[in-house]
């Protein structure tokens, strides 16, 4: 749990206490949620020896709070426009006080927006729907344990540049060409009668091709909703995320056996996680969300989901990323080695050189050789060395591994990399059983 700065904090020199706030989260408790922001940038204003300060001209009745208790916060209206938000410094009696010129959102985006009265989050249509929940598509997949597989949402606000779903066809090439996210209307009922219609559940699988905690979640709470409708019947669901989890989800999980939570968590370095993934949580925020998996008893998984290679894959990153996760609870990690949908290829490689500079594109056009089915893939010497690396730094720190649809191509067959690399019964790390209908709820067969 985060404490609030005590009034100390703010009876010192402002210059120090403007540096000082840097990184801290400024939260606001509202009826409808709780917005919080970290501190980004901020500005030292000082009494009547500073022309850039409102108290310049002495003790007037607007100014006369800078003189006021330490840490007394006050919002400063100018060009009868702007509101400024100030904290109060120094010692009582001395005027001092620091501007929060920034703040990076990190909680209750979609209230921060309604607040300051901005228009929609994404551009998206609701549509009716009769789309059903079902298992795994066919193709090649690992993966062990059967899932009912849930996407209220077909496209995605967080934006990542190498998402896959902008290589999927239906609603997705809605989202890809137009940028419009269909929501699926009124999906926790649809789901809910059909759980309603079923003896045999496997685990809720929140969502396999879009962020269930996405901006726009925050518009329909369809993910909080769905995860009630099976908690209430006592059937697990598992979420995949990179965003903040609310803390009603967290509330609801706790309550069902084998219900879990996984994080993306793709770089220590938050400059890069903003890259990658720009809509999503800052990397605190993310290693904050294992921490109160955790803490809660929930099984929390941490995935590195993609590695891109000559950007996150340095090993003294990808330890410092296992270490943190691991010293805060997370029971597993899940890593991957980003492959690039030929679909989307050339994007995928622009938006690398755009940010990076030709000589990364170059890079990534030699590493990527390998094509399995319409994918691109990095040469498997490459990835065989860095999941040693992780499957090392794993077992030194005593956390199950596992990998997420990786393969190679062995004699013209298609193989699964998880049978020479992961550590734990099955790629997620936890074993669910089948659960059965008794009345209204179910239990594990
Ligand atoms: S969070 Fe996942 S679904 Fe959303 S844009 Fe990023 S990769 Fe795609």
């Amino acid at each position: 749990m985060t404490k609030p700065l005590p009034r100390s904090f703010y009876a010192r020199d402002t210059k120090e206490v403007a540096k000082d706030l840097l990184g801290k989260m400024l939260v606001r408790k509202l009826a409808e949620g709780t917005i919080k922001g970290k501190i980004v940038e901020t500005e030292a204003y000082y009494g009547e020896e500073d022309p850039a300060s409102h108290a310049f001209r002495g003790r007037t009745e607007r100014a006369k709070i800078m003189w006021g208790i330490p840490g007394t916060a006050y919002v400063y209206l100018i060009y009868g426009m702007y509101y400024l938000f100030n904290i109060v410094t120094e010692k009582k009696g001395k005027a001092g006080a620091v501007l929060l010129r920034a703040l990076d959102p990190q909680e209750g985006i979609g209230v921060m927006r309604r607040i300051r009265k901005i228009e929609e989050p994404e551009k998206h249509i609701l549509v009716s729907t009769k789309k059903e929940i079902h298992g795994w598509w066919p193709g090649k997949r690992e993966c062990t344990s059967e899932r009912m597989l849930i996407n209220p949402y077909n496209g995605c606000g967080i934006g990542c540049f190498f998402c896959y779903a902008l290589a999927f066809p239906g609603h997705f090439q809605t989202f890809c060409q137009k940028g419009i996210i269909t929501v699926a209307k009124d999906f926790d009922r649809v789901v809910a009668k059909q759980l309603d219609s079923i003896d045999i559940a496997s685990c809720g699988y929140l969502s396999p091709v879009t962020d269930p905690f996405q901006p726009l979640n925050e518009k329909y709470h369809l993910s909080e909703k769905i995860i009630r409708v099976f908690i209430e019947r006592n059937i697990p669901i598992e979420f995949i995320t990179k965003a903040f989890i609310p803390q009603e989800v967290i509330e609801l999980i706790k309550l069902q056996t084998h219900s879990f939570g996984q994080v993306s968590i793709l770089s220590v370095d938050d400059k890069m996680r903003k890259f990658l993934v720009p809509g999503g949580s800052s990397t605190s925020i993310l290693f904050n969300n294992l921490e109160r998996l955790a803490n809660e008893g929930i099984f929390a998984v941490c995935r590195i989901d993609p590695i891109f290679p000559y950007l996150t894959d340095k090993p003294e990153d990808l330890t410092e990323l296992i270490e943190r996760a691991t010293g805060i609870g997370a029971k597993h990690i899940i890593a991957s080695v980003l492959d690039i949908p030929l679909r989307i290829k050339e994007k995928i490689l622009k938006a690398l050189k755009n940010h990076f500079g030709v000589g990364i594109e170059w890079n990534y056009r030699k590493l990527y050789q390998e094509k399995i089915d319409a994918y691109l893939n990095a040469r498997i010497d490459y990835r065989k060395k860095i999941f040693d690396l992780l499957g090392n730094i794993c077992e030194k720190k005593n956390i199950t591994f596992a990998l997420c649809m990786e393969y190679q191509l062995k004699e013209g067959e298609i193989v699964g990399l998880n049978q020479e690399f992961m550590s734990s019964q099955n790629c997620e790390g936890i074993n669910i059983p089948i659960y059965g209908r008794k009345e209204e709820k179910f239990y594990p067969v």
